[in-house]
């Protein structure tokens, strides 16, 4: 140590420059840096470095006072050392100083340029340690101050944790005191008169005292803060809460919307007429659908099943027409033709009108696509004064695409049965079925089930839909149904249904209608209504043969669509160039030769009667779902084993047809003159081309095969301008066919002359239009023998395979035949 109590006296009179602190008090033991600006306090550290480095630090009793007189400054201070020096650029200087010990100033000697004072140390009282109770009480105070500096440094964060190990370490009580004085946080009077104090254990009592006012601060402080914490978390806590509550208001807000939603359709549960069962149910899903978050995903299915049940007719009706004559007329107005379907259709709506209930059977209008059957029906929506759907089956494989799926699939709907039926507003519409035969069958069940439900009248007062689940009363809806073919309809459907078969149009026929329907339909469909046109029969004759090939007239109207178009556009140019015109009004003729013109090439190859006529062809008649088709079929015979191979589009029939018609030739071998084997060393090729793809199905071709096996063993032609139809027997009957006059019609389209049919369908032909009948031959026959006397090319006809005994019997054995067969003509090369 330095300044012990005997070197004071030694050097008592030395002054030692003054360091006046502003607000700080350095205790001994103490390391601070300082910074030190004033003039006077930088030559009094000056000073100290050019001695001993020692320097007394006094503080000033203010802080603010700048330059203080020596009253101002406290009298006891700590006489310290310089560690380091540093002089900062603007001319500041930062002091390191250690303090080292008590002292008092005695004497100012010079205050002017520097403080420099006499000081007179002050001797340290360590605490009494003589005594057992002393050295107890002394105990108790140093763990009291140990344990409230610790408190203290807990509570104050300024204070480095480290500090609390560095004064455990301590042992000197005096030492002690300063170190932990010269820590804590104090006023400037409280330091100082800790200074002053040179009875380290009364020190330590005041230390203890002081800590603990502190700690009490720090204790408040803390809990005020906290409070401020709590404080602003309530705050926060509010302004969040009151954001939800915004958030749950809106919601509420939504709520209403959704309320009055519920009203709403509360009031149009109990406006709407409908059956108890769906009333009843309504209510149900309604009370559900309160109970649902008005977003929520089965809030909306539920609303979609009310909804769909409240848009449905369940009671709205049409008023019924029942006067017969303006039913007639209508059907008139729209039609041309069709006699026999409009009588049908007039007796059917007559009985309706006597027994006021639709109980009857369903009306199933069969026939070729654009004979009328869509319009046929429209027209009988019109007649009757009910509304009109139509639900297209075609392709239709599901059973629950009629009938729908159940409500807990997602995103189910009711079937096209009952989404027609909102479409059409009233439960009493004309309800088409279109393409009744076009609906097929898969794993997915059977949709044809559900339809018989549907045209069953016992049934279809109570159709339960799936999606719907409940059941609608379908017996007031008047069902129609359309067909191409009764082949593909099963049968439990036909059953329910009344056929009414529209034949294909002849060429007169579709003449007609052009005339008098489709072109003043497309008149006005295309905006030419006042246009002076006139498309004459060549042209529609020229448009139906060579621009359209159908057994209806739906190419026809569109044919004369694009060509009334096309004069529409003339019409619109007439400003920009001449056009035709007849004493300034705007005319236009359209002939055969100028149909090309407005439609381009012929689209349909001219299907005519083969030019020459050839060994082994023979045109048959085939019988398709689009009308009746002229059928060449060709045979190719070649030496082999016997095969018979078919090719073309055959059906089974067609098989059994051929074989048929090879048992019969066998048969005639021998007035054929044919080896009684010769099938056995030859291959018979039979083929349909078949020029139309129109993939048919059936026909009645064994006449048809067996006249063109015999033209091809023979080595005799067949004639070209005949055709034929007719099933054939083993032993060579001819048996009848259907649709004979679809048949006759195509003959008739590409001019065939002679036609064979079964006897028995002779009776058929009174269905045909007396053109048609005088501009034909018929020959009805009753055995093969006869076809090929018409169909072959013969010198003498009638001679062939005439001889009787030529025929071989089948009860004859084959040995026994007669050997010499009969004469035949030498086949004829040329015709
Ligand atoms: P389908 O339903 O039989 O396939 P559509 O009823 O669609 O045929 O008929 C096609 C078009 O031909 C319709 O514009 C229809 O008015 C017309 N049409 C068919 N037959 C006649 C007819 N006999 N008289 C007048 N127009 C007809």
């Amino acid at each position: 140590m330095l300044f012990k109590g005997d070197d004071a006296k030694k050097r008592g009179a030395k002054a030692l420059p003054l360091l006046p602190l502003r607000d700080i008090i350095v205790f001994p033991h103490m390391v601070v840096p300082l910074f030190v600006g004033r003039e006077k306090s930088v030559t009094a550290l000056e000073r100290a470095m050019a001695e001993e480095k020692v320097i007394v630090l006094s503080a000033q009793q203010r802080a603010k006072t700048n330059d203080p007189t020596p009253d101002e400054i406290f009298a006891v201070g700590t006489v310290g050392t310089i560690i380091q020096l540093l002089r900062l650029p603007d001319g500041t200087v930062k002091v390191l100083v250690e303090g080292k010990r008590r002292a008092r100033i005695t004497k100012w000697i010079e205050t002017d340029t520097c403080f420099s004072v006499e000081v007179q140390g002050l001797a340290e009282e360590e605490p009494d340690t003589e005594g057992e109770e002393a050295r107890t009480e002394l105990e108790a105070l140093l763990r009291s101050v140990h344990q409230t500096f610790e408190t203290y440094v807990k509570l104050n964060k300024r204070i480095p944790p480290e500090m609390l190990i560095s004064v455990q370490t301590i042992e000197q009580p005096s030492r002690l005191a300063d170190t932990i004085a010269g820590a804590l946080g104090l006023k400037l009077a409280d330091k100082q008169a800790l200074l002053e104090e040179c009875k380290a254990q009364k020190r330590l009592e005041k230390l203890l005292e002081l800590m603990q006012a502190e700690i009490d601060v720090l204790q408040v402080e803390k809990k005020i803060r906290s409070r401020v914490k709590k404080q602003m978390e309530k705050t926060q806590k509010e302004y969040y809460l009151n954001e939800q509550m915004q958030a749950i208001q809106k919601e509420l807000g939504e709520r209403d919307e959704f309320k009055n939603e519920i009203v709403e359709l509360e009031e149009k549960i109990k406006g709407k007429a409908m059956s108890a069962e769906a009333k009843s149910r309504l209510g149900k899903e309604l009370k559900k659908l309160k109970m649902m978050s008005p977003m929520s995903a089965e809030a909306t299915v539920v609303r979609n099943y009310i909804d769909w049940v409240l848009a449905l007719p369940w009671e709205d009706k049409t008023q019924d027409k029942l006067d017969i004559k303006e039913a007639s007329d209508i059907l008139d107005e729209d039609h041309y033709g069709l006699q026999k379907v409009k009588e049908r259709v007039l007796e059917y709506l007559s009985v309706q009108a006597l027994v006021k209930k639709l109980r009857g059977p369903i009306l199933c209008l069969v026939g070729p696509p654009g004979v009328g059957k869509t319009s046929l029906a429209k027209s009988i929506a019109r007649a009757t004064g009910r509304k009109f759907v139509r639900l297209s089956l075609g392709g239709v494989r599901d059973e629950a695409e009629i009938r729908g799926h159940r409500r807990t699939y997602i995103g189910a709907l009711p079937g096209k049965l009952v989404q027609s039926l909102r479409k059409a507003g009233s439960n009493n519409p004309v309800f088409l079925l279109d393409e009744i035969d076009k609906m097929s069958t898969d794993f997915r069940g059977d949709p044809a089930s559900a339809l018989l439900e549907v045209l069953d009248p016992e049934q279809n007062a109570s159709f339960n839909d799936h999606y719907l689940d409940l059941d609608y009363d379908l017996s007031d809806v008047m069902f129609i149904a359309t067909a191409n073919t009764l082949q593909s309809i099963p049968a439990p459907l036909i059953d329910r249904m009344e056929i009414i078969q529209l034949p294909s149009y002849t060429e007169w026929e579709k003449v007609s209608i052009a005339k008098k329907y489709l072109v003043p339909k497309e008149k006005a469909a295309n905006g030419v209504e006042d246009v002076d046109i006139e498309i004459d029969d060549d042209a529609l004759r020229s448009v139906i043969h060579h621009y359209t090939r159908e057994a209806g007239v739906r190419n026809l109207e569109r044919e004369i669509g694009t060509i009334l178009r096309k004069i529409a556009k003339e019409v619109v140019a007439q400003k920009d160039g001449p056009v035709p015109s007849e004493g300034g009004k705007l005319v236009f003729r359209v002939t055969a030769q100028s149909v090309p013109k407005y439609l381009d090439v012929h689209k349909v190859p001219a299907h005519r009667a083969e030019e020459k006529d050839e060994i082994g062809l023979v045109n048959g008649l085939a019988w398709t779902s689009v009308g009746g088709v002229v059928l060449p079929v060709e045979v190719a015979v070649m030496p082999g084993k016997g095969k018979v191979t078919l090719t073309g589009k055959l059906g089974e029939t067609m098989q059994e047809s051929a074989h048929a018609a090879m048992s019969y030739i066998r048969s005639r071998s021998g007035a054929l003159n044919l080896d009684r084997d010769f099938h056995s060393k030859i291959d018979v090729h039979v083929h349909f081309p078949d020029p139309f793809g129109s993939g048919t199905d059936g026909p009645s071709a064994g006449i048809t095969m067996a006249t063109a096996l015999a033209s091809a063993l023979l080595r005799i032609p067949a004639r070209r301008d005949v055709a034929m139809t007719g099933e054939i027997s083993l032993r060579g009957r001819v048996m009848p066919i259907g649709g004979l006059k679809e048949k006759v019609l195509a003959a008739h389209r590409i001019g065939i002359k002679t036609l064979i049919l079964p006897r028995v369908n002779r009776k058929d032909l009174r269905e045909l239009p007396k053109g048609v009948l005088k501009a034909i031959n018929f020959i009805a026959v009753d055995h093969m023998d006869e076809v090929l006397r018409n169909a072959l090319v013969l010198p003498r006809p009638n001679d062939f395979l005439a001889a009787p005994s030529a025929a071989i019997d089948w009860r004859t054995p084959l040995g026994e035949a007669p050997s010499a067969p009969a004469p035949v003509d030498e086949p004829a090369t040329t015709h």
